[in-house]
């Protein structure tokens, strides 16, 4: 949480920044621009150099305990470890799991982040950047009209229709399950940072509008945050089911697939496996949900369970011949590197299994598969969760 002081500190930095730079702030303004007092805050045209310079200007400004750094960003994802390790990796924030930290996926988005320095990191810590257009997704994508997924709606066809193929493969009852973008654009969506900001925070509206000026600011100033297009902040697919959430309505059940993640995958060469076997992955959480396999108290056991069985559901469907079908080589490839992300967390409440687990899991349900498909069946959710229950001890042994 950003705490009184540090808000009123950057405040009165960012008023006398933009004192020094009223001339600019002038010629820059698009004319319809609804963008009002600190949007040009750091707006001077100049190099990545200036910028870096102001930044740091910025910055030694002011006086934060250091603890700060890391606040947002460890509070960036909460279902999804598997991709929170890698951001916490790169990040190198505290309580980044040590195992497996030199993955192909984990590599690139350190490439990625290769440009970021300390200030780069700072701002997007303390604007809480980071964690905006994963609660934009979650609680204002409520449905699928003119979704596209992918920074240019590249993934828009294949995930359309590995949804619908997994809505018809599987037996739960699925019709009212919406599969939404996360796209790191909205943070150039004034409003839609304010509403986020309120809800996230607490604050006022003129905070919300401040906060969200200043964001919209380093957006566009700051070459690093890719006018929000970098994939750190969408690193993240999750499955959320309908949930109440007043005054705003009720939230839909929903698969949520942010750009980042489809292209970090692409990125390492698995574009033609990984949006399919990810949401894959998430459908099989709304089976759980469903067939109400979550346990009432969560611990690293019930979280474990419930993802190693998520993964199974994925690969059931991936090597099913009635499914996507692909070849099982070619998937495990992926899922070596999937698996390999790194959750040697065993005591945490988020641990997914280890990655001998995760595919030891996944290697039963293709074998599972590959019988069931000789006899041209799909098992039921039920069925497919009873034997999946009977192997687990087998599994975990791995
Ligand atoms: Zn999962």
């Amino acid at each position: 949480m950003r705490i009184l002081s540090l808000y009123a500190a950057v405040i009165a930095v960012c008023l006398m920044l933009l004192q020094g730079c009223t001339k600019e702030e002038k010629l820059n303004q698009s004319p319809n621009s609804s963008q009002s007092k600190s949007t040009n805050g750091l707006r001077k045209t100049g190099t990545a150099a200036d910028v870096s310079a102001r930044l740091a200007s910025l910055r030694s400004s002011l006086s934060l305990p250091e603890h700060n750094l890391n606040t947002h960003v460890s509070n960036l994802l909460q279902q999804h470890p598997e991709y929170k390790s890698v951001v916490l990796q790169a990040l190198k924030a505290p309580g980044a799991p040590v195992c497996n930290s030199n993955t192909p996926i984990r590599q690139w988005l350190n490439e990625q982040l290769s440009d970021w320095d300390e200030n780069t990191i700072f701002f997007a810590s303390i604007t809480g950047m980071l964690d905006f257009p994963t609660y934009d997704a979650l609680l204002f994508e409520n449905s699928e009209a003119g979704q596209t997924f992918g920074i240019n709606g590249e993934y828009t066809h294949v995930l359309t229709k590995t949804f619908k193929d997994l809505k018809r493969f599987w037996d739960i009852q699925s019709a009212d399950i919406i599969m939404v973008a996360m796209h790191g654009n909205m943070l150039l969506d004034r409003d839609r940072i304010i509403r986020i900001d309120m809800i996230l925070y607490g604050d006022s509206q003129t905070d919300a509008e401040f906060w969200a000026d200043l964001i919209i600011s380093l957006m566009n100033d700051v070459p690093q945050y890719r006018k929000g297009d970098h994939p750190i902040f969408t690193f993240n697919a999750f499955a959320q089911s309908s949930f109440d959430f007043p005054p705003y309505g009720t939230i839909p059940s929903k698969i949520v697939m942010g750009d980042g993640i489809l292209d970090g995958y692409t990125g390492i060469g698995y574009g033609d496996v990984a949006p399919q076997a990810v949401l894959a992955h998430e459908f099989g959480h709304h089976i759980q949900f469903q067939l109400n396999l979550y346990p009432s108290t969560s611990s690293p056991e019930n979280t474990r369970k419930m993802e190693l069985m998520a993964d199974a559901f994925s690969a059931y469907y991936l090597s099913h011949a009635r499914g996507a079908s692909m070849q099982w080589k070619r998937v495990k490839q992926f899922l070596q590197v999937f698996f390999n992300i790194g959750d040697c967390g065993f005591t945490n409440v988020n641990h997914h299994g280890t990655p001998t687990q995760r595919m030891a899991s996944a290697e039963w349900a293709y074998q599972v598969a590959d019988n069931a498909q000789k006899q041209g069946h799909i098992l039921s959710s039920s069925e497919f969760v009873s034997l999946f229950l009977a192997a687990y001890p087998s599994i975990l042994a791995h």
